[in-house]
């Protein structure tokens, strides 16, 4: 433990120096007048932020997307062809059909198709998700987020040469946002050669004030907040309401003397152990040699057999191995309790016997706290970061809801969504109702019933429904929806948490009888091609939050056991 005095010099980036593919002056004019004649790619938001850390050096020695011989090694041994550490696979992935023919230069644009780029294109290859997410992630199971969204990204990988022309820019927090060199300007004028990193993708909460400042005494060094405001898990805090809290906590309990906060573009893996080694990696890039690593870092939950993807200790323990390599010393993030009685946190070794401990868990904030509209303790948050996350997360039956319900024509979606509208509005509820006909009629006039149109349909209805939840008004959605995957995509839209699927379990002989519209007869004439239940399949959901019998019971009965529902879940105050 030493204490740093002024004017000590920062670490050297990895590698030596910092990359910087980014091109100015005279020469970004010229390839900015070439590029326009270059074919196009699009960059997904994960390689926009890829490129983003490879342009300015977050990502140092790494100057381009990875080549197949940079590839094959990082996958088997964690390290570049020339032997340099590097245990993250960075990769532009495209489908081959994306790819013009012969292109000797290809445009990168962003998906607004704003210009990015140029790449010479030195290298294509196969991409194979199945083998990178066995060799990376050690899993294929598609609960890991990552497993479930790289099957997206295409068959082929691209490398060669970068010129950034204009790397990407965000309006938000732009006095934040600094680049690996002028963050180390702004180390380096704080005077400690020891600057610990602190990662996060949560809220701040106290115990992680507690732990990064005494991380900070330990190292007697600087102090750098670096949360992630890429990519992170799906479902996680959005970075608006993460980043106003940490300005509003680091400006007023933390000593500015010696702590510096700034955002990182980076899209994470949630790839644990390989993860918290290249975050150790890239923040010796912006003048880190010290890192702080907690339980399960870069975790990304549990997998199907409900167990966790990775041992709680292994991202510590990988980061501690190569810690001579990296030049990055580990900080274990030891568990902190509170301590009722003395009011202080102590590491959970020290609990005196007897003691009373005080704990939240993160899911507990959600479902006991913040879905109830209880304030936080202070003991457990500061009240800047209660007031933020309670004005950005309003009690649950402030909350907007989508209830959709599927299942056959004439199951009776329609007529069960216009009882429960009623009793919805009497209590006061903003309901817009998404039947599939009138929905046809205007939003999806002229498509058909191809499963293609079906799906455009259901994605539409998925689309505005998302809008009116998020502005916290309820959805109902009454469409046959017979396909699955369609389904899911809407619920992905809307939010999981706020999305009801209410199964209108009818079955077809009473739906055929009913034939309110006169359909089924004309589809059995075989005047209706493709109706659904007699020569198109239905998929019924798998897990519907409610399912409902019209059989035995009334649209009445059904709206009300519906309503009982949300007053269960908080939607509705009973
Ligand atoms: P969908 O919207 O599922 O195509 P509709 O609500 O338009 O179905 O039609 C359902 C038909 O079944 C209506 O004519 C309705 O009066 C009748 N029906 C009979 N019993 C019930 C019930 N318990 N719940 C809903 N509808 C019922
Ligand atoms: P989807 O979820 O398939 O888009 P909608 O609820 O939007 O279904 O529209 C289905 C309505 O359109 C049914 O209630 C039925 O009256 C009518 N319809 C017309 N052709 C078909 C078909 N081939 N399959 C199912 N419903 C059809």
């Amino acid at each position: 433990m030493k204490d740093g005095s002024k004017s000590e010099k920062l670490i050297t980036p990895f590698g030596g120096a910092l990359v910087n593919r980014t091109l100015a002056g005279k020469e970004r004019e010229e390839w900015l007048e070439k590029a326009g004649h270059y074919p196009s790619i699009q960059l997904s938001p994960r390689s926009l932020c890829d490129l983003d850390l490879i342009a300015c050096g977050g990502f140092s020695p790494l100057a381009r997307f990875m080549g197949k011989a940079d590839y094959d090694c990082v996958l088997s041994s964690m390290r570049l062809a020339d032997g340099t550490l590097f245990p993250i696979p960075i990769t532009l992935t495209v489908n081959a059909e994306a790819l013009p023919p012969g292109a000797e230069f290809l445009a990168l644009r962003d998906e607004h198709n704003n210009l990015i780029a140029v790449m010479r294109l030195e290298e294509v290859f196969a991409w194979d998700p199945k083998e990178e997410a066995r060799q990376v992630l050690a899993t294929s199971d598609p609960r890991h987020p990552l497993v479930s969204e790289m099957i997206t990204w295409g068959n082929r990988c691209v490398s060669g040469e970068l010129k950034v022309l204009n790397p990407p820019r965000y309006h938000d927090f732009a006095d934040l946002r600094r680049t690996p060199a002028e963050v180390r300007s702004l180390l380096e004028k704080m005077g400690h050669a020891n600057v610990v990193a602190f990662q996060t993708r949560n809220p701040l909460h106290r115990i992680h004030e507690e732990l990064t400042k005494r991380a900070a005494a330990e190292v007697g060094g600087s102090l750098l907040i670096h949360p992630v405001v890429g990519m992170t898990k799906p479902g996680d805090v959005d970075h608006y309401t993460r980043v106003r809290i940490y300005r509003a906590l680091v400006e007023k309990y933390y000593d500015s003397n010696s702590t510096l906060l700034s955002l990182l573009p980076l899209a994470m893996r949630m790839a644990g152990p390989r993860e918290a080694l290249w975050h150790a990696i890239i923040r010796r890039n912006y003048g880190a040699t010290h890192f702080i690593v907690g339980r399960d870092h870069a975790g990304p939950g549990k997998d199907s057999a409900g167990k966790p993807f990775y041992g709680p200790y292994d991202a510590q323990e990988l980061v501690a191995r190569f810690a001579a390599e990296t030049g990055v010393t580990p900080v274990p993030f030891r568990t902190l309790v509170y301590l009722e009685e003395k009011k202080e946190y102590v590491e959970e070794s020290q609990i005196p016997a007897g003691a009373k401990v005080a704990a939240i868990s993160g899911t507990e904030v959600r479902e006991e706290y913040l879905a109830k509209g209880k304030p936080l303790p202070e003991w457990f948050t500061r009240k800047e970061t209660a007031e933020i996350l309670s004005r950005t997360h309003p009690p649950r039956h402030q909350q907007g809801f989508c209830l959709w319900f599927t299942g056959l024509s004439g199951a009776g979606k329609s007529t069960t969504a216009d009882v429960l509208t009623s009793l919805l509005l009497e209590r006061g509820k903003q309901i817009t109702v998404l039947d599939g006909d009138v929905v046809r009629m205007h939003l999806s006039k002229g498509l058909g019933f191809s499963r293609e149109d079906r799906d455009t349909n259901i994605l539409r209805i998925g689309f505005v429904a998302g809008e009116i939840v998020r502005h916290q008004g309820v959805a109902l959605c009454a469409a046959v929806s017979p396909y699955r995957a369609a389904r899911n995509e809407a619920r992905q839209m809307v939010g999981e948490d706020n999305f009801i699927t209410v199964y209108v379990d009818t079955p077809i002989a009473v739906c055929e009888q009913r034939d309110s519209k006169g359909m089924y007869a004309r589809a059995r004439r075989g005047e209706i091609k493709g109706f659904t239940g007699v020569d198109d399949p239905y998929e019924p959901p798998v897990d519907p939050e409610i399912t409902l019998d019209t059989v035995r019971h009334t649209p009445e009965e059904n709206a009300r056991k519906i309503v009982a529902y949300l007053e269960e879940r908080g939607f509705l105050i009973r």
